[in-house]
């Protein structure tokens, strides 16, 4: 009799049953006597602890163990990659395959390439799937086979393809007969470990599945149809608050396109161009490896930065005395989410009015975003920064007070975040200290700093230009 196969499902940041394409290739591909594995890699080295992100994604996934209990154990193993891969191979032998979906680009691409090379090597067959993204990098690119740079061309082409269609898999499909062994003991205590370093979290009830889908029919019900101008106002619920979701693949992307698009609601068409910048920013940050790193524009790499510490710590705490810039700032730092609107005008105050470097800005995201993501990140510094592509222009430096008066006009976000101005009239709370009241003093004039970010630029400009 045929030894059966043992089929591997590899998981990483598509925590979900629901189209899940890795997961679905095996399922179709076993025969009645072969196993499958449900398996997530613990890598030390990929720990980022007390941020919350980490506190995030380790909670979405400690959830996802019970979600697979419905057809499968999650299996961990744990440890270097290398070492971790090779020792679960002495173990199974090598009548396995895996099944993992593809990631794209940064850290997680390389240690793709890692494990790719090991399974070559051990002449291991493996099968790999786009995740994560309505188009893929190679699928929208100018007539000549060279990407865009300029979003508005992207997204004309990226919205004739044709969409991925979206489908259940069948959970009432057990996969049995299970593979149980010893080899999973090791990563079953690493993991059991790292649950109890967690700390409790306001966004806890938000984990998971069912949360996930309450929250996009919800959406969908209400804010959809007017997302063409709420999303604008931090102060509503405009937004349809998925990117933790998209971020962990808790939800498919082809599951909200679908939705979405379905509803035939006002506002469908707003809301698709904004997952179409999601696959935008992937693409930018998959052709420019440097992207967290490096000026995508290469004129603007010669900048000269402000050092600015105590600056810098104003911004990070919300203590600039710009109240809805240190509102945005306190959201970010009690619930690792924070409003798009308040991404552009934060990230603008770092780099314009404060003149300090954005990749110290993106850092500081990437430790309390609990929707981190690498592409989207970057590239929004690097549009708030005037250096990436499609960005601002340089001259255009948002003005955290008009921005505060046109986005909150009656201060209600504001007054969410900041109680030492719940008393403030809607006139005063943008700028209360014109008017008397008890607020920290701005700790840069915003006219005095906006010409001397436009000339900072303009140095540079002359500089290679000339
Ligand atoms: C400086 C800066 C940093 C950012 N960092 C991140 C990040 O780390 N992770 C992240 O997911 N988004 C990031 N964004 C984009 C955007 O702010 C968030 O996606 C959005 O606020 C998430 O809230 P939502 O799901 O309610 O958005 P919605 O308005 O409901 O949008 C739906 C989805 O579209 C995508 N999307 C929306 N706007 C953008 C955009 N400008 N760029 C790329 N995708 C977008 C997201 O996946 C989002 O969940 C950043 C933007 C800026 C300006």
């Amino acid at each position: 009799m045929l030894k059966p196969m043992i089929h591997i499902v590899l998981f990483r940041n598509d925590l979900r049953l629901d189209h899940q394409p890795a997961l679905q290739a095996a399922l179709d591909a076993r025969e009645t006597h072969d196993q499958i594995v449900l398996l997530f890699h613990l890598n030390p080295s990929q720990f980022a602890p007390k941020t919350a992100r980490h506190d995030y994604f380790f909670k979405t996934l400690n959830w996802f163990q019970t979600e697979c209990q419905q057809i499968a154990p999650l299996h961990f193993i744990a440890g270097e990659l290398s070492a971790a891969f090779t020792s679960l191979l002495a173990t199974l032998g090598t009548n396995v395959t895996f099944y993992f979906n593809r990631q794209l680009s940064g850290e997680r691409l390389r240690r793709d390439q890692q494990l790719i090379a090991l399974l070559e090597d051990k002449q291991i067959p493996y099968q790999q799937f786009l995740d994560g993204h309505l188009h893929g990098v190679a699928e929208v690119k100018k007539a000549d086979g060279s990407s865009y740079r300029v979003f508005t061309p992207y997204y004309r082409q990226w919205l004739a393809l044709e969409k991925p269609s979206w489908h259940r898999i069948r959970c009432e499909q057990s996969c049995s007969p299970q593979y149980e062994g010893a080899c999973f003991d090791e990563g079953r205590r690493v993991f059991a470990g790292l649950l109890t370093q967690l700390r409790a979290q306001q966004w806890d009830e938000t984990i998971g599945v069912t949360a996930a889908r309450q929250q996009l029919e919800q959406f969908i019900a209400g804010p959809l149809a007017t997302y063409d101008y709420d999303r604008d106002f931090p102060a509503r619920a405009g937004t349809s608050r998925m990117s933790p979701y998209l971020k962990y693949g808790v939800l498919s992307i082809v599951e909200v396109y679908r939705r979405v698009v379905t509803s035939e609601q006002r506002g469908q068409a707003t809301y698709i161009k904004e997952l179409a910048w999601r696959d935008f920013y992937q693409m930018i940050a998959c052709e420019n490896p440097t992207i967290q790193t490096e000026a995508l524009t290469p004129q603007y790499r010669a900048l000269e930065w402000e050092v600015n510490p105590a600056g810098f710590n104003a911004w990070c705490k919300g203590e600039t005395g710009y109240p809805l810039v240190d509102a945005a700032m306190k959201q970010l730092n009690a619930t690792g989410w924070m409003h798009n609107r308040l991404r552009m005008v934060v990230s603008s105050f770092l780099v314009k009015d404060l003149g300090i470097d954005w990749r110290e800005g993106e850092r500081y995201f990437a430790e309390k975003l609990i929707d981190y993501d690498r592409a989207s990140n970057a590239g929004g510094w690097q549009w708030a920064a005037s250096t990436g592509v499609d960005a601002v222009p340089y001259f255009r430096v948002f003005n955290p007070t008009v921005q505060s008066k046109r986005f909150d006009p009656d201060g209600a976000f504001i007054r969410r975040w900041l109680p030492e101005l719940v008393l403030a009239k809607s006139k005063e709370i943008h700028e209360p200290q014109k008017y008397g009241l008890t607020y920290l003093a701005p700790i840069v004039d915003h006219q005095t700093a906006r010409l001397a970010a436009i000339e900072r630029f303009k140095r540079i400009k002359n500089k290679t230009d000339g």
